[in-house]
């Protein structure tokens, strides 16, 4: 039967779990104003072809910047703006902004950006997806959009006719953090998508498995023809793997680490300027 609760003494300091559920319960709140007083912001990361390196695409990745709270990471607010439905809005303002950014740098790598299967509930994300496109001037051939099945992507009818409309639009779209929560073989079949990103969970596996688990996701993957980024390369060994296991494509903080600044976190993203040598303890770059 029910535990009687125990209540703290008056005056006690609130415990760090109850200060959880409270600061949890805020979120939607502080979220709104974090959107009013533009504390939302992108970082972009490169990612990179296996063979040498080069720019194939950069990912936007939204940040919250909290004055009181710090830095709120994605994994914690993102669910929230699904549960209250502010990803619509959000998801907009990351594609408009993502988009104009790569349009401003030039050049011919694609932006990825990531979309909510929440987003799918608006009516017509094809056709928003269009008229950011003609309203900042990016190419659609430049654009990869990348959808994660953390809610199962086949439960919204309306998300494979977007798909469809998008590719034709020559959008790219990729399935995110495959090998991970509800990524099957059925979403492979069911949507036709362009590329799959194995999730970096793949890559943190022990040495004895890691290697066989690539190698058998990979010929899944490429099974589809589908291209293969691998997401969580942090070390020279992992990048090494990858050229011997015939990967496609890679990110990773080895290749590159998320910031603000696109000339910093990606310095090839600006064509004509050529590929600053990277020579940092970390070897940021092989
Ligand atoms: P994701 O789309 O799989 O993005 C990759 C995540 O892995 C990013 O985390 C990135 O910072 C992190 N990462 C990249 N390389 C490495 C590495 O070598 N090691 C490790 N440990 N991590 C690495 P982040 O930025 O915290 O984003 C987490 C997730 O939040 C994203 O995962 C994505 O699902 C979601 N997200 C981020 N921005 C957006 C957005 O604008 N819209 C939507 N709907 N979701 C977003
Ligand atoms: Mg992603
Ligand atoms: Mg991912
Ligand atoms: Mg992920």
């Amino acid at each position: 039967f029910l535990e009687p609760a125990v209540e703290p003494p008056a005056g006690a300091a609130p415990s760090a779990a109850l200060e959880a559920v409270r600061s949890a319960a805020a979120l939607p709140a502080a979220l709104r104003l974090a959107i009013a007083r533009g504390h939302l912001s992108l970082a972009f990361q490169p990612i990179r072809r296996c063979g040498d390196g080069s720019l194939v695409s950069v990912e936007a990745l939204l940040r919250w910047e909290d004055p009181d709270r710090g830095p709120v990471p994605p994994d914690t607010f993102i669910p929230v703006a699904e549960e209250t439905g502010l990803i619509i809005q959000i998801g907009a303002w990351v594609l408009r902004r993502a988009c104009e950014t790569a349009v401003r740098a030039g050049g011919e790598w694609r932006i990825a950006v990531n979309i909510s299967p929440v987003q799918f509930q608006q009516p017509d994300l094809a056709g928003m997806v269009a008229n950011i496109l003609r309203e900042t001037g990016l190419p659609p051939g430049r654009l990869a959009l990348e959808l994660t099945e953390q809610i199962p992507l086949l439960r919204f009818p309306r998300a494979r006719e977007a798909v469809r409309r998008l590719q034709a639009m020559g959008v790219q779209v990729a399935l995110d953090d495959f090998g991970s929560g509800f990524s099957n073989i059925a979403c492979l079949r069911e949507f036709r998508f362009d590329l799959v990103k194995l999730d970096r969970s793949i890559l943190a596996l022990p040495p004895a498995q890691r290697g066989t688990v690539l190698t058998a996701l990979l010929a899944v993957s490429q099974s589809f023809g589908l291209k293969v980024v691998v997401e969580g390369v942090e070390t020279t060994e992992d990048w090494g793997m990858l050229q011997a296991l015939g990967a496609d494509y890679a990110q990773g903080y080895l290749l590159g680490r998320p910031a603000a600044d696109l000339a910093l976190a990606v310095p090839d993203a600006f064509p004509g300027q050529p590929l600053a040598p990277c020579s940092s303890p970390a070897g940021a770059f092989p």
